[in-house]
């Protein structure tokens, strides 16, 4: 990949940003107050690790806006974190939550760190002490920290437990994604890849094919991409390739996701010989070359800038779905509406976890329990809903999905910064 196509994810948000303002009748004050953050939290911070020694992390938590309800976002445990990254992350989280019209706010935050080279005691360590430096800037009714890359359940467990001792009581809407047994929703596990499968099938719908035989492509086989998985493959689509950070399977009649997700979680690995032994016949492929094979859907769920100018011209998909935050370059963007690809946003895509991590949020106010139906009912009517106001809008403006997406995300915010106004 050449490395001097992929753009910083900030540059990225602001020009998406500066696109949809063009659209909108909005005061340049109000604009200028929405590129910035509102708050942004850097902590260095030491570790014991195993073998006795110190180590010192960093850790970040960026809050760009809470006018519409609490800052929500994701934490990160990834050696690329840096301010940036999370900048622009937190942004696109106010985007998205207003997106689909829950009443939060956008934040995210992470480690630099590499969590495979750390032992879960480490990363226990670690969490607890991240938890406790940003300890004074979280809470229900503050910052609601969630799953991101390379978190997951037991790492929010961890948070709201650190949380509680803090506070000498359990404090469960501290974060969302935790596991069931502390309060947590069902089907906040499947959220994101089950919205990134429902809007999958808005988009084909309006592509004109059905997705019952769609060959399906997804780069990132973690909470995301192997839950979309899972989903096409029931529906009976073909999912052609799938990776991870090692590298991907091919196959081109489709896998049999279930026994490759098995392997996954069985070896931590997608390429390994147990996967051949598995009869699967599959072929390895790079993740350079997953992205370009010819395919109806494709979803990049792994990491940001994944899409460039570099490889914009060989993506050979009818419809992109985009499951992780990011992927696309606006380079990459211009280059794919102009070859016809029907591009669906990550704002939109993968609105599903933030919109069942508003359920569970919800559910732990009330202390209440909604049933799994509930939950899938509620989360099908907000992402059809949200798909279907943000096609409307690029039918009518003549716009591509994403600054559609973003016109109704920022002037909804916007709207809200006027009405409370600026103190004093
Ligand atoms: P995860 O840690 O569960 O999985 C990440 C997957 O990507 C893994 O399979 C990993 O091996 C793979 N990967 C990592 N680096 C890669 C690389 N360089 N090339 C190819 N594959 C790589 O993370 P996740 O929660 O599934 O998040 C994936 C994306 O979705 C991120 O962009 C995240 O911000 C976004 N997202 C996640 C959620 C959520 O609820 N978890 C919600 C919205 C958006």
């Amino acid at each position: 990949m050449d490395n001097n196509a992929r753009s910083s994810p900030l540059d990225n948000a602001l020009e998406q940003f500066d696109t949809a303002a063009s659209y909108l009748e909005v005061p340049p004050g109000i604009l200028e107050k929405l590129r910035y953050p509102r708050r942004e939290i850097s902590v260095h911070f030491p570790v014991k690790m195993d073998d006795g020694s110190i180590r010192m992390f960093s850790g970040y938590r960026v809050q760009h806006n809470d006018t519409r309800g609490p800052f929500k976002g994701g934490i990160r445990y990834h050696p690329t974190v840096d301010l940036d990254e999370m900048r622009a992350m937190a942004m696109w989280m106010t985007w998205k939550a207003a997106v689909v019209n829950i009443p939060f706010g956008g934040a995210k935050g992470g480690v630099q760190c590499n969590p495979k080279e750390m032992s879960p005691h480490e990363l226990e360590n670690m969490t607890r002490r991240f938890a406790w430096e940003i300890s004074p800037f979280i809470g229900p009714d503050q910052d609601i920290p969630a799953p991101d890359v390379y978190t997951d359940p037991q790492v929010m467990a961890w948070i709201m437990d650190t949380y509680s001792i803090l506070k000498g009581r359990a404090v469960a809407g501290v974060v969302t994604g935790k596991p069931l047994e502390l309060g947590g929703s069902v089907g906040r596990f499947e959220a994101t890849g089950r919205g990134v499968f429902i809007i999958a099938e808005e988009a084909a719908h309006v592509a004109g094919f059905p997705l019952e035989g769609a060959r399906i492509v997804i780069q990132g086989a973690g909470n995301v991409g192997g839950t979309a998985a899972r989903y096409f493959h029931r529906a009976g689509s073909k999912v052609v390739a799938i990776s991870d950070v090692n590298g991907g399977q091919y196959h081109p009649d489709g896998i049999d996701i279930e026994t490759l997700l098995m392997c996954r979680d069985q070896y931590k690995c997608f390429i390994d010989e147990q996967v051949h032994d598995r009869h699967l016949a599959t072929e390895e492929i790079t993740n350079e070359e997953l992205l370009e094979l010819p395919c109806d859907i494709l979803v990049p769920a792994a990491l940001e800038n994944q899409i460039t100018r570099t490889n914009a011209s060989r993506i050979k998909c009818r419809v992109l779905v985009e499951g992780a935050n990011g992927p696309t370059t606006p380079q990459a963007d211009a280059i794919m509406i102009e070859r016809g690809i029907f591009i669906v946003p990550d704002i939109l895509a993968n609105a599903g976890g933030v919109t069942v991590s508003y359920f569970e949020w919800v559910q732990n106010l009330q202390n209440l329990l909604w049933s799994e139906n509930e939950i899938t009912d509620r989360l099908n009517t907000i992402m059809r809903r949200s798909f279907g106001e943000i096609t409307a809008i690029a039918e009518e403006k003549k716009i591509d999905l994403r600054t559609a997406a973003m016109v109704l995300a920022v002037k909804r915010v916007a709207d809200a910064v006027k009405l409370r106004g600026v103190y004093p």
